[in-house]
This record gives C-alpha cells, structure tokens and sequence, in this order.
C-alpha cells in the first residue's frame, strides 16, 4: 500500500521546521556534507486519525545560488508538485503577506494538487484577523495555527487527509511484486530498469501510459506480474531539484515506501558512500526486501578474489543486512541481466512466507534445548511458545514469562536458528517478545 506524501512548502523562517517537528514521527536524518545544509531531518512518518502518511519539510533543502531565496522556493515548490499527494503551502500570520510568498503562489497555481493553506504564529485568539489577508493567494480557507503553541495544527490535519485518494489507486494485486531500484544518481539505475525491460521473456504493459500512474512501470514474465516502482523519476533526469542529493535521497525513501523489493544499486567501480548505507538502512527499517545489485561490473578491473573481496566489502559495511543476496552485474554488457528477476521472486516468496506454529515451535525448542536461556539475578527466561504474526516482513512473537529478562543476543540467537531453518533470504525478520505465563 503506498502512504501519501505531504510536502511543506513556504518561504524561509514561516516555521516549517517547527510544524514539521511537530508532526514527525519516526525520522531519518539525511546528512549531507555539502554546505548550506542546515537541517538533517526532513523526511517523517506522521499519523493522524487512521491515516498514515509520510512529511517531507521541503525547507530542509538549502541550495546555493545568487537569488537564493526565489531559486530556493521554486526548485521547493517543483519538488512538491512533482512528488507530494497533498501540499500544506505555509506562510507567516505576523509578518504578513508577502512577494515571496506571491511567488511561491505562482508555482503552486500550475499544479492540480491540492493545496492547504496554513498561517502559522497565529499565537492567540486576536491574531485570527490576520488570516484574512491571505485568502488573496487564491487557495481557499487559509488555515491558522502556531507552531509555538502547537494550535489549529488537528484542524490543518483534517483538511490535508481529506484530500487524500479516496480508493487506493496504487493498491495492486496481491500478487504482484512491487520493485523499487534505489541508488545515487550515476549508479546506473535507468540503464537496469532498460536492461531489465530488455530481457527475452519480459512483457512491458501499456496499461502503464494509460492509467494516470505514469509513475509506476508493469510488466510481466510468463510466472510472475511487476511493478517497478518510481520509473518516471528516472525518465524526467534534468529537474534542476535532481542535481540536489537530499532530493534524489528524498525521492528513493518514497520508493522504498511503495515496494516489497528494494535493489540497492551500488556503483561497482565507485564503491559503496555512505548515502548507500542510509538508504539501505531506511529500507532494513521499513522491512522491506533487498538485493545488492553490484553495477557496471564490466569495468571493474579483477582477478579471481575481486568479487570475493567486494562481497565481504558489502557485508562489512551493510552488518545489519547480511539476509541480502548480492548480485554483481553490467547493465551494458548484460552481464548476469537475467538473474534478477529469479533473485526478486525469491526474496519476495521469502518476505511473504507464513510458517506454520507447530514447526516454528520445534525449531524454538530445539534452540532453547542446544542453548538454554540465559537467567538474570536467579530468575531465568522461560519460553512459552512462538507464532508467526505477519507477512511482509515476517514477524515472531515470542511469549515469554518475563520479557525484561530477553536479552539482545538470546533474541539474535532465536533469528539465526528461524533463518538456518526456513529460507528467509533476502528479508529482515522482526522478533517481538510478549509476556504470557
Ligand atoms: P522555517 O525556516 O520555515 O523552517 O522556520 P522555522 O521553523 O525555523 O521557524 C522560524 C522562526 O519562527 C523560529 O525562530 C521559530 O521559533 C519561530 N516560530 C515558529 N513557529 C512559530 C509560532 O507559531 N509562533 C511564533 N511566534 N514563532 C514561531
Ligand atoms: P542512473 O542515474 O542511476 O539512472 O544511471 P544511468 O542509468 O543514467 O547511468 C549513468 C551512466 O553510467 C551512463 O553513462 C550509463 O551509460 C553508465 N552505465 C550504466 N550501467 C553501466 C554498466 O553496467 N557499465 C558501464 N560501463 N556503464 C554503465
């Protein structure tokens, strides 16, 4: 199921770091070393009501240029339109109305995105007259609320969920893989999504150009129905906001969101950045599955320990990751092109795989008769019984007589033994301990 997107929007110093930190749920931080960078969490989870969705502070995005702030407010507001469900356009109740704020306006009218007016520092009751000034940017009821205070901020929710997709558009079937290539630019990520299309067995659906998520590429082979997720992001290359990392970064963490399969690309003659390791990290997160696709291998110069070498690279740096296949490819040449796929349908099956409790049971006592719990102060953990309660990524709960007494590495054991018993390659497992005498 993808979430939608909600992107904040307005000129500097309006307050949208102080809503966003308001609004955000669990964060990642996306630091970047280049200067002018000056926020590291723009990108958050947010719940409201049954809604669940992701915020973007497009504000956290500092770009250097002459006319700085015009420059910056548009690359802002050309982000927002392109990536964003929803637009929450801010402005600042105490200074009032400004050319900037004109401006951005003006970038806004070309979308047919909703977008929700909010006048923030609106403190105390008496500052309500200042909203009305505002009604002029042509964006209907202006919103007021304080960052501050942290007022009007349910009333702001409730008109931006309401312009949420009503039915699911991006709900597939069921069965169809959802796949997401993810990777800093130059990687190589258009050349794979072209080699993949390009394999012998591959049928691209027209569907694609013809619903309105032109998005999204389907296509099929004879076993199994795909979906690459965020292919357009690849086709539109050139977007003055794709030369800036945090919004190339920003972009995959959606993609991330919307798949089952995440192919972390890594430039093989480049070597891994640590941008590849948050990104990474943010799909391990988000329990998704993955692949390490180790691109334009033609060129790397090698000798028989190379691969060997770059895989011990991957797992040395990826340590939280070692379920993941590591595939080593050229997109030009073709080079080992056709083992994705299979490799995907794999760690999909893996991802979505339901064990049943009376053999998951037995593998949990066989565990615990090879390595009995540990005890704490004279108390001993005491294990219950075990039950698979989720798919996509498999999650175990462990019922426990005291779950303070599960430590850390007894609960690392317990996964090691699940993995050496089922193959959950290429996909985190999630353990929860509950309490149940
Ligand atoms: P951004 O540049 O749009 O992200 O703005 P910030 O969130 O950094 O806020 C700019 C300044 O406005 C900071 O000094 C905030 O403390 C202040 N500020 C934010 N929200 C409010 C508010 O609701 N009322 C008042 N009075 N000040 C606020
Ligand atoms: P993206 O920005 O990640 O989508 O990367 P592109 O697919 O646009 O590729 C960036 C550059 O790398 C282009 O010049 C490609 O021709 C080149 N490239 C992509 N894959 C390979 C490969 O497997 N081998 C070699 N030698 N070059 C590649």
């Amino acid at each position: 199921m993808s979430k939608p997107v909600v992107a904040i929007v307005g000129r500097p110093n309006v307050g949208k770091s102080t809503i966003f930190n308001r609004l955000a749920g669990e964060r990642i931080a996306i630091v970047e070393d280049k200067p002018g960078v000056t926020r590291d969490r723009i990108y958050s989870s947010c719940e409201w009501l049954n809604y669940s969705f992701n915020i973007i502070d497009t504000g956290g995005i500092e770009i250097d240029s002459e006319d700085k702030i015009l420059s910056q407010v548009r690359i802002q507001a050309e982000f927002a339109i392109d990536e964003a469900d929803v637009i929450i356009f801010m402005v600042d109740g105490k200074t009032g109305l400004t050319e900037v704020d004109k401006e951005i306006a003006n970038y806004l009218y070309k979308t047919n995105k909703p977008v929700v007016l909010a006048v923030n520092k609106i403190d105390n009751i008496k500052m309500h007259q200042e909203i009305y000034d505002f009604y002029a940017l042509g964006f209907g009821e202006p919103y007021p609320i304080s960052g501050a205070h942290g007022t009007g901020i349910g009333d702001l929710l409730d008109a931006v969920v309401a312009h949420f997709p009503k039915d699911d558009n991006d709900s597939y079937d069921e069965d169809v893989i959802r796949v997401a290539l993810i990777g800093r630019p130059n990687v190589g990520k258009s050349s794979l999504v072209n080699a993949i299309l390009g394999e012998e067995r591959v049928i691209v659906s027209d569907i694609a150009g013809t619903t309105r998520d032109a998005v999204n590429t389907y296509f099929s082979t004879d076993e199994q129905d795909y979906v690459l997720v965020d292919t357009a992001g690849m086709r539109k290359k050139g977007k003055v906001y794709e030369t800036t990392e945090k919004y190339s970064v920003l972009r995959a963490l959606k993609a991330i969101d919307n798949s089952d399969v995440v192919l972390v690309v890594i430039d093989g003659k480049e070597g891994i950045i640590e941008q590849d390791k948050r990104i990474a990290g943010y799909a391990h997160e988000a329990g998704k599955a993955s692949i390490f696709i180790v691109n334009k291998w033609d060129i790397v110069e090698k000798d028989d320990k190379t691969m060997h070498q770059f895989v011990q690279k991957i797992r040395d740096e990826f340590q939280f990751m070692t379920y993941a296949p590591i595939l080593f490819v050229s997109a030009k040449t073709r080079q080992r092109i056709h083992q994705i796929l299979p490799k995907v349908n794999e760690v999909a099956e893996a991802h979505a795989m339901r064990v049943t409790t009376s053999v998951l049971n037995d593998v949990i006592s066989d565990a615990i008769a090879i390595n009995p719990p540990p005890s704490d102060k004279g108390r001993r953990l005491k294990i219950n019984y075990a039950t698979q309660v989720a798919v996509k990524p498999p999650v175990f709960a462990v019922f426990v007589n005291d779950p303070e007494l599960m430590h850390f590495s007894y609960e690392r054991y317990l996964e090691n033994k699940i993995r050496a018993s089922f193959n959950f390659d290429g996909t985190p497992v999630k353990i929860v301990v509950r309490k149940k005498n």
